[in-house]
């Protein structure tokens, strides 16, 4: 496997002023390409210490990254550091001025001062990456026989995480994939209503003694991830064995599984409910709209989303969903019964077949011993043409406290998981 290492520059990085988000970003992408990231490093902008960390960086792993430092200051140093360690100059890259002299127009900037000129000196043999997002490019140097680092790569990309993406995309990816003589395939199983421990349990038999393909398991909020990857020497062969696996993995927990292809669960739901051609309502209390952005932050969500309802007071639920007073007089603003006559007022107030409401207990107050911090209701309504009545089911559960924010993001995913059986029954 080739290994790399990720080397952040800038000491912004280490006061805590940035979030280092290219690395996550890089680290993400080699996986994918079937590279072994072994370690990140962070260092401030300072020579000596960047280039203790740049030697190690390269003895450890066959390609090191760094993001940052590529600008035209004086503290922009990655690229000389890169060229010294290697063992080579500077050269002038022509065509690397003439974009950067595009860029400036471009961008109505005049003042094209001296020092943007050094940006254009690129270590002598590197691969130039063009920076179609700013101005400093990037490249990829190898080391040559000659040098204390034979054959291994150095890849610099700029700090800016616009212009970092960019290239990593557009350059690096191909770059890099050409580098191995192995394919990588690889896929994403996503499941619902099992804990990363019971679902690594259940898949014990496939992922004890695994060695190609490999098969891990990953938690998120609320849900899991398998990811199952193969390298072989072909695309097809990784692609073959991926999949053998992916029918094994099923016929032990398919029953969880929502989504093969790695779509979230709200991805799944607004794709079937399209499919199905029906319309969504949502009726909010704890969750405070998040169902109803998180339905809108699919592209393609108004085919299949008429309206929500945030209805956090006792008044709003009776004036816009008709809930009754003497129902949450007598069972509560957080009961099966509100729930119920939320999710069918907002069916009888909207334009949709179905309509999902959650009622519930986000915390940290407001909790009691018969009704604690993380209990919620959610119910489903549809309208039955054969009977022309409403049909509503309803669920109980309560999320294992933890902060406002959790509860209320789980009991999104339930609203999905709830939305999903509801109409893959129909
Ligand atoms: P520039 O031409 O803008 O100077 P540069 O390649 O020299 O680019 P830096 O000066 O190191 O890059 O960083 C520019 C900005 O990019 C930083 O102020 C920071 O906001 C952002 N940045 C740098 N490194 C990272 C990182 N690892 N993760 C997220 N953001 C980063
Ligand atoms: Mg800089």
């Amino acid at each position: 496997m080739i290994t790399a290492t990720i080397l952040s520059i800038g000491t912004e990085l280490l006061f805590g002023q940035t979030v280092n988000t290219n690395a996550a970003e890089v680290s993400l992408e080699l996986q994918a390409l079937g590279i072994g990231v072994l370690y990140h490093h962070t260092v401030g902008d300072n020579p000596g210490r960047m280039r203790e960390v740049l030697e190690l960086s390269l003895k450890e792993s066959d390609i090191v990254i760094t993001t940052g430092g590529l600008g035209p200051t004086q503290d922009d140093i990655t690229k000389e550091l890169i060229a010294e360690v290697m063992g080579v100059g500077t050269e002038f890259n022509e065509e690397a001025l003439t974009r950067m002299t595009e860029m400036f127009q471009r961008l109505g900037r005049k003042n094209f001062t001296e020092n943007n000129k050094k940006q254009a000196y690129l270590p002598v043999g590197s691969t130039v990456f063009q920076n179609d997002e700013g101005t400093a490019p990037g490249f990829a140097l190898r080391g040559s026989t000659g040098s204390d680092f034979r054959g291994k790569v150095a890849i610099a990309l700029p700090g800016p995480p616009r212009e970092m993406r960019a290239m990593l995309k557009k350059d690096v990816i191909p770059y890099l994939a050409g580098l191995s003589d192995a394919a990588l395939y690889q896929k994403n199983l996503r499941f619902y209503g099992v804990g990363e421990s019971a679902l690594e349990t259940l898949l014990l038999p496939l992922i004890d003694g695994q060695t190609d393909p490999t098969i891990a398991t990953y938690a998120k909020d609320g849900e899991c991830i398998v990811r199952i990857a193969s390298m072989r020497g072909t695309e097809a062969e990784a692609e073959a064995a991926v999949l053998e696996a992916v029918l094994k993995v099923k016929a032990i927990a398919g029953k969880y599984l929502y989504s093969s292809e790695g779509e979230e669960l709200s991805e799944v739901v607004v794709r079937k409910l399209r499919e199905k051609g029906l319309v969504l309502a949502a009726a909010e209390s704890c969750t405070g709209g998040l169902f109803a952005k998180n339905v809108t932050d699919i592209s393609g969500a108004s085919a299949v989303f008429d309206r929500g309802f945030v209805t956090y007071s006792n008044e709003a639920k009776t004036e816009l969903l008709g809930v009754p007073e003497a129902v949450i007089e007598e069972f509560g603003a957080v009961s099966r019964e509100t729930a119920e006559l939320m999710s069918e007022g907002a069916l009888q107030n909207s334009a949709a077949d179905i309509a999902i409401a959650v009622t519930g207990i986000a915390g940290p107050e407001g909790g009691t011993e018969e009704k604690p911090v993380g209990l919620c209701y959610i119910s489903v309504s549809r309208n039955d043409e054969a009977s022309k009545t409403i049909l509503t089911e309803s669920i109980k559960k309560t999320i294992i406290q933890r902060s406002r924010s959790y509860i209320r993001s789980i009991a999104v995913l339930e609203m999905f998981n709830q939305l999903l059986i509801a109409i893959s029954e129909k």
